[in-house]
């Protein structure tokens, strides 16, 4: 057939996840942990299948789970959302981005990605229809540059896509960019699609703003968030989009006859396990443990490493040991010294020259040890 997608290939985290594989590298390139999740999740899950939570949920997702959610943003951001107009449950963020797409673009329209960006808004804005117009970070800080965002703005543009913690550069919005973005969209017609997977994930005493609190932003927004990340669980795929009743009116019309619904037991075992905050109000803690002791590390390799201020991603430059390609490094890497990473060129339509690979370190202590054995034999 002819294609929909006609530059797209498979995606860099499949490929370098069966290179890892094929070559028994330790896998430092795909984000997922490689520790379980916590046993009182899988026994809630358990539960709620025996108890017979085994049919379709409501389209819109388990009552109790939208509930729980709401209460959340409460106390994250003393702003609640009515769980019943303004929540959605989805197959993962990246469903929700697709689906909010499909839900808010016609054809021809223009949306606008801060670049480098997470490998999926592109191909699902083409899918969309919409026209990719991309604006670059900060090539040094990876910071928002507002100056290039209001040169981009035009009467067609329809979507702003946001991230903040900020994959692959570990970047965390502060409240002061958040407030550059709602004067920037002063005036324009354009909705925010804020991928905020990464907000409980900031380090240093950071604190994750978003898009939710903002009371300019939110009237226009939708903010996509993702268990697979909160709790350690990848592979269920189940997360949500907060947004006003008339915008969550017009996903779930397309959401209804994307998926449908989500699993039903995960959302409630998800469901018995949110009523206790410390589950996610823990996990920058854990996460800056992981990111000091993999840092610390990797300060004894000849790559440099660059600020992470959230996620569970780290950047480094390896042009002190080679210069090749970020591609053909993150191969040889992989293949020669047994550490799969991302190159950054993955995050870019045309990447600029430059040396920088992406490790993920939400990866048991022994794993990260194993990395970094390796990577110290790099000169
Ligand atoms: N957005 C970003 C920035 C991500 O890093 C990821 C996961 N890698 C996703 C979206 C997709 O999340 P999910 O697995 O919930 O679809
Ligand atoms: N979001 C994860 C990453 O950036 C991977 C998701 C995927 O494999 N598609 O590594």
């Amino acid at each position: 057939p002819q294609s929909r997608l006609p530059h797209v290939g498979t995606t860099i985290f499949s490929v370098m996840s069966a290179l890892a594989f094929q070559h028994k590298a330790v896998n430092l390139g795909q984000g997922f942990p490689d520790f379980a999740c916590e046993p009182a999740l899988i026994d809630a899950v358990h539960e709620a299948m025996r108890a017979g939570h085994n049919q379709y949920p409501p389209m819109q997702g388990v009552p109790l789970l939208r509930q729980r959610i709401a209460e959340k943003l409460a106390r994250q951001h003393g702003r609640s959302a009515d769980p019943d107009t303004e929540i959605t449950i989805t197959a993962g963020a990246t469903q929700a981005i697709l689906t909010a797409l499909l839900a808010l673009v016609h054809p021809g329209d223009e949306v606008i990605v801060l670049e480098p960006c997470y490998d999926s808004y592109g191909p699902a804005i083409e899918l969309a229809g919409g026209k990719i117009v991309r604006v670059g970070l900060d090539p040094l800080t990876f910071r928002p540059d507002f100056d290039r965002l209001r040169a981009a703005l035009t009467a067609k543009t329809r979507v702003v896509i946001v991230n903040s913690p900020h994959n692959p550069t570990g970047v965390v919005w502060e409240s002061a960019e958040w407030n550059a973005l709602a004067e920037c969209l002063r005036g324009s017609a354009a909705w925010v699609i804020s991928d905020e997977v990464y907000e409980h994930m900031v380090f240093d005493d950071r604190a994750h703003s978003g898009v939710w609190r903002h009371p300019e932003l939110a009237p226009k927004s939708l903010m996509i968030s993702s268990f697979g990340k909160t709790y350690h669980v990848t592979g269920w795929k189940v997360g949500y989009v907060v947004a006003p009743a008339a915008l969550t009116a017009e996903f779930r019309k397309v959401h209804q006859f994307n998926v449908f619904t989500v699993n039903t037991p995960m959302q409630y075992g998800l469901a018995a396990f949110m009523a206790e905050p410390h589950h996610h109000e823990s996990l920058s803690a854990f996460y800056q443990a992981k990111r000091d002791h993999f840092c610390a590390g990797l300060a004894q390799t000849p790559l440099r490493l660059l600020p992470c201020e959230g996620t569970y991603f780290v950047c480094a430059e390896y042009d002190a040991i080679s210069r090749s390609s970020d591609a053909e490094f993150c191969r040889w890497l992989t293949t020669e010294v047994g550490v799969a990473a991302i190159p950054l060129s993955a995050f870019y339509a045309e990447p600029p020259t430059q040396q920088r690979i992406r490790f993920c370190f939400a990866k048991q202590t022994a794993t990260l040890d194993n990395a970094l054995q390796r990577l110290k034999t790099l000169r």
